[in-house]
C-alpha cells in the first residue's frame, strides 16, 4: 500500500481563494474597508526576514492591507511594546503579528500579552489560548488550524477517532489537542518524557509529529491506513526534512503530508484567514 500524499500546497491556494473572496464580501458591506494586517519585524534574522516576506505577499495578493514595521536588533523591550500599543489603537489595523523569535533582551511573553486579544490573529494570547481550551470561539494559532484543514481535506474521520499529537508545545501541540478534541476524537499528547513512543503513535488513526526532530516517527510507529501529519521542519545536510520518516511511513499511512509541501504553506493561509475572522469581530 502507499499513502495517499495531501497536498499542502494546493489546499493553501484554495484557503487562499475562499480568502480573496471574503475580503471582498467584507469591504462591500464595511464601507469600503479592507481588513489590515501589520507585520512587526526586529533583528535582522534571515529566516523570519523571508517568512515576513512571504506574509506580506500572500496578504496583499488575497486583497488584504499589508502594514509593516520594522526594528533594530538591539531595540529596548519598551518601544516594541509602545509599538504594539500604537497598533493596537490603529482602528485600520485588524490583526498584529509579531514574528518571533525576538532578540534576547525582550521578554517575548510580555509581547504577546500586551498584543490586543481581538487582533492576536497568532491566538498566542492567554485569553485566545484560554477560550481554545474551553472550547469556545476564539483566535486560533495558525498551523494547528492548518493541520485540521488538512485532515478534512484528507477525508480523515476524527469523531471517535484515536489522534495522537506527538510535542506539548503552546505554539502546536496544545492547541491541536484541543481542536482535535473539539472534532470528538480521543486525544494523547506524547511529549519528551512519554514511555514507549511507539506504542502509543501505533494506536493513532490520526497521527500528528510536532516536534523538531528529523525522522523520528518511523515505519514501526504507524498503524496501518493511518492518516499522518507532519508539521516538523528540519533543516538537515538532506535539505529540509519532517518529524516523520516520509519514505518508509508511506508504505504503511493512508494518507501523509510531505516536508516541505505539507503543513508549512497552510500556516501563512491560516494567518490570512484569521485576520478576516479578526475585521469581522471586531467590527460585530
Ligand atoms: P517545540 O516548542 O520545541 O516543542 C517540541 C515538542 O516536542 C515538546 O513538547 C517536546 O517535549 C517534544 N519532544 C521533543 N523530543 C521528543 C521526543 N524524542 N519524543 C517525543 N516528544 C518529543 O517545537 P514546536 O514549536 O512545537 O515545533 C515543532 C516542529 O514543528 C519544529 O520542527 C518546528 O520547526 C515545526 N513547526 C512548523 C511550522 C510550519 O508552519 N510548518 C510551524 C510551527 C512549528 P517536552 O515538552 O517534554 O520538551
Amino acid at each position: 500500500m502507499s499513502a495517499e500524499v495531501v497536498d499542502g500546497k494546493a489546499v493553501a491556494a484554495s484557503v487562499r481563494a475562499r480568502v480573496a473572496d471574503e475580503v471582498k464580501e467584507f469591504a462591500a458591506s464595511n464601507d469600503g474597508h479592507v481588513p489590515g494586517l501589520a507585520t512587526v519585524l526586529v533583528g535582522d534574522d534571515p529566516a523570519s526576514h523571508v517568512y515576513v516576506g512571504n506574509k506580506r505577499k500572500q496578504t496583499e495578493e488575497v486583497g488584504m492591507r499589508s502594514i509593516h514595521e520594522e526594528l533594530d536588533d538591539g531595540t529596548p523591550e519598551d518601544e516594541l511594546l509602545d509599538l504594539v500599543d500604537q497598533l493596537n489603537g490603529d482602528d485600520t489595523v485588524d490583526g498584529i503579528l509579531v514574528q518571533l523569535p525576538l532578540p534576547e533582551q525582550i521578554d517575548q511573553d510580555e509581547v504577546i500579552a500586551r498584543i490586543d486579544p481581538a487582533k492576536d490573529v497568532d491566538g498566542l494570547t492567554a485569553g485566545n489560548a484560554g477560550l481554545l481550551a474551553q472550547g469556545r470561539p476564539g483566535l486560533v494559532p495558525c498551523t494547528p488550524q492548518g493541520v485540521i484543514e488538512l485532515l478534512r481535506h484528507a477525508g480523515a474521520e476524527l469523531s471517535g477517532a484515536e489522534a495522537v499529537v506527538v510535542g506539548r508545545s503552546i505554539l502546536v501541540g496544545r492547541p491541536l489537542a484541543s481542536l482535535l478534541l473539539g472534532e470528538n476524537a480521543t486525544v494523547t499528547v506524547c511529549h519528551s518524557r512519554t514511555r514507549d513512543l511507539a506504542e502509543v503513535c501505533s494506536r493513532a488513526d490520526v497521527l500528528v509529529a510536532a516536534v523538531g526532530s528529523p525522522r523520528l516517527i518511523g515505519r514501526n510507529m504507524v498503524k496501518p491506513g493511518a492518516v499522518v501529519i507532519d508539521v516538523g521542519t528540519n533543516r538537515t545536510d538532506d535539505g529540509l526534512v519532517g518529524d516523520v520518516d516520509f519514505e518508509a511511513v508511506r508504505e504503511v499511512a493512508g494518507a501523509i503530508t510531505p516536508v516541505p509541501g505539507g503543513v508549512g504553506p497552510m500556516t501563512i493561509a491560516m494567518l490570512l484567514s484569521n485576520t478576516v475572522e479578526a475585521a469581522r469581530r471586531r467590527r460585530l
